[in-house]
C-alpha cells in the first residue's frame, strides 16, 4: 500500500491510499443496518426535504416584492433568505459567510474528521438514495455483482433500464429543484411543464440533470477520493485527537475464523476478535479495508462499524472493534499504555469556535447596522474638471442610489464641504427629487459647480424627504489641471 506519512500525527498514524475493493474495480457495497445507518437515513430525508421544500415556502415581503422564502433574484442581482435580501453592496456578508463555513468544516474535521462527508455532503446524500433505488432493483451486492457477470436477458435488460429511468427521474427532480431557487417556484414549475420557461432555465435542469445523474450514478466514490479537494487537504488537517472511524487493532489482531479462533482461545493461545469476514469492506461505499489504517479517502460514514458490530453481536463479542476513536487512543491501545479519551474542548477547538463567534458577530453587527437607503458615487475621470465661462468649476459624479425598504421613498440629493455649491441632478424632477419606487436602485449623474479654490473633500448626501434618513458618501471636487 502507498502510505502518506502525516508528520504531526503521532508516530504510526499514517494516511493511505485507498486500497481494497476501490483499486480493483467499481465499487458494490452491500446493505447493512446499524445505529449509523439510521442516523444518515434520517440525514438523507431532512437534507432531501429540505432541498426539494425550501423554494416552495412563501415569505411575505409586502406588494411588489418576491414571496418566495429563498430565492436568487439574478434579473435584479439580489438574493433573498427569509426576512433577509442580500444587494450586490453585501459582497462582505456573503464573504463572511463563505469564511464561516469554511471555519465551521474546518472545526468539525478537528472534532470528528470528515464526518460531514459521510452525512452531510450532498454527493454522500445523493450517492445513497442512488444506492437504494440500485438494490431494489438488481438486489443486493451478491447479487448484483452475480448479475453484472451473467449473461444479458430480457429481464436484466429490463432492470437496467427501469434503475437508469428512476436515477434519471431523481436527476430531473434534483436539477429542476435547483432552478427553483432562481425564479418565482411556482410560475418556472409551470412554465417548465409548459414549454414556456425562458431557455436558459432549460439548460440550467439539463445540466444539473447530468451532473447528478453521472456524479450520484456513476462517480459515486470516485468523487469523494479524487474529485473533491477536501480528501487530498487531509493530510495535512488530520488530527490524531480527532475522532475517526478506526480498526482497535491490538484488539482484532491475530484475526482467525471464528472457530479457529475459539479453537486458540480454549489452548490459551492469542486470538483476535477480528474473524476475517470483510463484512467491513463490504459495506464500505467507498471501497476501504479500514483494518489496514486510516486512508485519507475514509468519509467516517461509520457503516463499518455497524457491520462489524453486528458481527461481533453474533459472536458474541464486545461491540467496538471498529469504532470512532481519536487515533492517539488506538495508538496507546497498540502499545498497552492508558487510551486517552476524545475532548471536545482542546486549543484548537475553542480556537476556531472562538473564530467562528468574532465573525458572525461581526456579521450580525453588519447586518443590524446595515440602514435600507444606500448611496454610491464615481468622480468623472476625463476631464475630471471643467472650467467655466463665469470662472466657476464643475465637476460630474455617476451616482448610484438605492431603496432597500419596502416603501417608496422620495430623495434629494445635496453635497457638503462645498458652501457656494450648486447642485443639479440630471434624472431628478424639476424640484430635485428624485422618487424610487419599493427595493429600486437609480443611477444619476450628478453636476456641481462651486467657485472653489482649491481641491476639496465632499459627501454626496442622500436625503429622505419624509423620514429625514440621510446617506452619504465621500468623494472629492478637484480643480482642472493648470
Ligand atoms: S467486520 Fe469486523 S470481524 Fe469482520 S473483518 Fe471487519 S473488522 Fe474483522
Ligand atoms: S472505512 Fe468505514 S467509515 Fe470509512 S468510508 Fe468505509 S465504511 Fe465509511
Amino acid at each position: 500500500m502507498v502510505a502518506l506519512d502525516v508528520s504531526h500525527a503521532t508516530r504510526a498514524a499514517r494516511l493511505g491510499k485507498p486500497k481494497a475493493e476501490a483499486m480493483r474495480g467499481r465499487v458494490t457495497p452491500q446493505a447493512v443496518s446499524g445505529h449509523f445507518r439510521r442516523i444518515k437515513w434520517g440525514v438523507l430525508a431532512a437534507c432531501l426535504g429540505l432541498y426539494y421544500a425550501l423554494p416552495l415556502l412563501r415569505w411575505d415581503r409586502g406588494p411588489g416584492q418576491p414571496d418566495q422564502a429563498v430565492l436568487v433574484d439574478l434579473a435584479h442581482v439580489r438574493a433573498y433568505l427569509f426576512g433577509l435580501e442580500l444587494w450586490p453592496s453585501d459582497v462582505i456578508l456573503v464573504t463572511g459567510l463563505l469564511v464561516l463555513a469554511t471555519l465551521v468544516l474546518v472545526l468539525v474535521n478537528a472534532l470528528a474528521g470528515r464526518v460531514w462527508c459521510g452525512f452531510l455532503c450532498p454527493q454522500t446524500v445523493w450517492t445513497d438514495l442512488f444506492l437504494l433505488i440500485e438494490r431494489r432493483i438488481e438486489g443486493d451486492r451478491r447479487e448484483r455483482l452475480r448479475k453484472r457477470e451473467g449473461p444479458l436477458t430480457l429481464r436484466r435488460s429490463a432492470e437496467i433500464g427501469v434503475k437508469h429511468a428512476l436515477w434519471l427521474l431523481v436527476a430531473v427532480m434534483t436539477g429542476g429543484a435547483f432552478a427553483l431557487y432562481f425564479a418565482d417556484a411556482p410560475t418556472l414549475l409551470r412554465d417548465l411543464a409548459t414549454g414556456a420557461a425562458p431557455a436558459a432555465a432549460y439548460g440550467a435542469v439539463a445540466a444539473l440533470t447530468l451532473t447528478t445523474y453521472l456524479l450520484a450514478g456513476h462517480a459515486r466514490e470516485q468523487v469523494c477520493t479524487w474529485m473533491c479537494p477536501w480528501p487530498r487537504l487531509q493530510n495535512a488537517i488530520f488530527d490524531p485527537k480527532a475522532l475517526s472511524v478506526a480498526y482497535r487493532d491490538a484488539r482484532g489482531e491475530p484475526r482467525l475464523p471464528a472457530k479457529r479462533a475459539l479453537e486458540s482461545r480454549a489452548r490459551g493461545e492469542p486470538a483476535g476478535d477480528c474473524v476475517d469476514c470483510a463484512q467491513c469492506v463490504a459495506v464500505c461505499p467507498i471501497g476501504i479495508d479500514i483494518r489496514e489504517g486510516p486512508s485519507f479517502a475514509c468519509i467516517n460514514c461509520g457503516l463499518c462499524v455497524d457491520a462489524c458490530d453486528s458481527v461481533m453481536a453474533r459472536l458474541s463479542r464486545p461491540h467496538g472493534l471498529i469504532a470512532y476513536a481519536p487515533w492517539e487512543a488506538i495508538e496507546a491501545e497498540r502499545a498497552g499504555t492508558p487510551a486517552p479519551r476524545w475532548r471536545a474542548l482542546r486549543p484548537k477547538t475553542l480556537a476556531l469556535a472562538a473564530g467562528i463567534l468574532v465573525i458572525a458577530g461581526a456579521m450580525i453587527t453588519t447586518l443590524a447596522l446595515r440602514t435600507d437607503l444606500a448611496i454610491t458615487s464615481v468622480h468623472d475621470r476625463n476631464p475630471a474638471a471643467v472650467l467655466l465661462s463665469d470662472g466657476r468649476v464643475r465637476n460630474g459624479y455617476a451616482v448610484t442610489v438605492a431603496n432597500r425598504s419596502l416603501q417608496e421613498r422620495t430623495l434629494v440629493l445635496s453635497i457638503e464641504g462645498l458652501a457656494d455649491a450648486e447642485v443639479s441632478v440630471v434624472g431628478a424632477d424639476p424640484h430635485g427629487r428624485i422618487v424610487l419606487e419599493a427595493g429600486a436602485r437609480r443611477p444619476l449623474r450628478v453636476l456641481v459647480n462651486s467657485g472653489a479654490q482649491e481641491n476639496r473633500d465632499v459627501a454626496i448626501v442622500a436625503a429622505d424627504v419624509v423620514t429625514g434618513a440621510t446617506r452619504r458618501t465621500a468623494d472629492v471636487f478637484v480643480l482642472p489641471a493648470r
